[in-house]
């Protein structure tokens, strides 16, 4: 008889953005011709930049000659990328990373669900509230939770809070938490962490012994040069931290798929006598088991982001959502709005007026304006009562969105 994973059972259906589609449908079946403006995914709008786009080209032609043709791949990615990540990324910015602590992949999503694999089933994970809905689905689904609760919340997850007073950033759990969510720039609250709020968190791990999986999908976002970009400007950080990036947001690649995640040799994890052990190679090990690389064009693709002109290129594009969000900022202020993130990030998270739920909220913009954005609460419990506008869409639409939701609230 074959058994199932029971925990997926667990696992509340994808309610979120299928509800968002629902009522999207619903409302332009109805209204077929008012306009609709959405700017409710995470999905970018602007298309591959022309130094990537070449180089992506060439990558194909070599995989046409016999001359210069490749098969498999290493499984960790090309020694060209990695070293090209280790030295723009990490060494110029004077931290100490190294080529060989790179793993290429195909995606943030996968290596952060993925990571859990490595991790006995007895750890504890703390979450933020609201949330990237990945590291709490892939915790339920590798077995080291109870059931859900009424609101949502799996018994076994530690779920730290971010609100206002908080700035979005948790407080050190009074549990013992063993491995820790950390996204920053955050999805969904557009926030960032300083310096000194990072560095509460390494010393709270270093202390336990605990892992922080630091998410930086939005790095590239940071313009601001006290932020740190990377959790490894925190002193120690090497020692207790991996850390996810994607090209999906920095360069538009949500389509063609490249991420890396730094494993540093000095990483070390405890066996059940508490036998310290480094990381890395067991994750290593896991990418070679069960990953065969990126293709070798979008590598190529992905290593022209750090040539001379691969930077101005994509920085242009990076700029123009940054605008947006601060054109978004801008006039949501204007409105009379409570608005925060929008530097630094290409989110906009704002709260609704008159303590308006999150989803009432999404139906009076759409009936009322046209457009849709991403309720607050579809988040997590403390999303409730907020609402998330995403930068990555197209000036116009973003002006015409804008101005319509502030002569609705005027
Ligand atoms: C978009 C996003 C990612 C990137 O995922 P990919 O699989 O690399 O496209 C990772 N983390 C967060 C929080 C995101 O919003």
């Amino acid at each position: 008889m074959a058994l199932i994973n029971e925990n997926y059972f667990k696992l509340k259906a994808g309610y979120l953005f299928p509800e968002i589609g629902r009522r999207v449908k619903e409302f332009s079946d109805s209204n077929p011709d008012r306009k609709i403006i959405r700017m409710g995914i995470g999905d970018v709008t602007q298309p591959l930049v022309s130094s990537v786009l070449k180089a992506f080209h060439e990558g194909v032609d070599e995989l046409g000659k016999a001359e210069t043709f490749k098969g498999y791949g290493p499984e960790q990615g090309y020694a060209f990328l990695r070293e090209a990540i280790a030295k723009n990324d990490y060494q110029n910015r004077g931290i100490n990373i190294s080529a060989d602590d790179i793993f290429i992949s195909d995606g943030s999503k996968c290596d952060t669900g993925n990571i859990q694999e490595i991790f006995g089933f007895n750890n504890k994970v703390a979450i933020c509230d609201p949330v990237y809905p990945v590291y709490a689905d892939t915790t339920v689904m590798s077995g080291k939770t109870g059931k859900s609760s009424e609101i949502g919340y799996f018994e076994g997850i530690i779920y730290m809070p971010c609100t206002e007073e908080n700035h979005f950033v948790p407080e050190l759990p009074k549990q013992k938490a063993d491995l820790i969510f950390l996204c920053y720039p955050n999805n969904p609250t557009g926030t960032v962490a300083t310096k000194e709020e990072l560095k509460k968190w390494v010393d709270y791990a270093i202390e336990n012994k605990s892992i922080i999986l630091y998410d930086a999908a939005y790095e590239a976002f940071i313009v601001d040069e006290s932020i740190p970009r990377s959790i490894y400007e925190i002193e120690g950080a090497e020692k207790v931290a991996i850390e996810f990036r994607s090209f999906s947001k920095t360069a538009g690649f949500t389509g063609t798929r490249c991420a890396f995640t730094v494993v540093p040799g000095s990483l070390v994890a405890f066996d059940a006598d508490g036998k310290e052990h480094p990381v890395k190679p067991l994750w290593n090990r896991r990418q070679s088991t069960k990953f065969n690389g990126v293709s070798y064009p979008v590598q190529k693709a992905a290593a022209a982001i750090y040539t001379e002109e691969g930077k101005k290129e994509v920085k242009k594009i990076i700029n123009y959502y940054l605008e947006n969000a601060s054109i978004m900022k801008q006039k949501l202020l204007e409105a009379g709005f409570t608005v925060f993130g929008g530097e630094n990030a290409p989110y906009v998270w704002v709260k609704t007026k008159n303590n308006m739920s999150s989803w009432d909220f999404f139906d009076k913009i759409l009936k009322e304006a046209g457009v849709v954005g991403t309720p607050g609460s579809g988040f997590g419990p403390s999303g409730e009562g907020y609402f998330r506008f995403s930068a990555f869409a197209d000036r116009e639409n973003v002006i015409e969105a804008m101005n319509k939701i502030q002569k609705l609230f005027q």
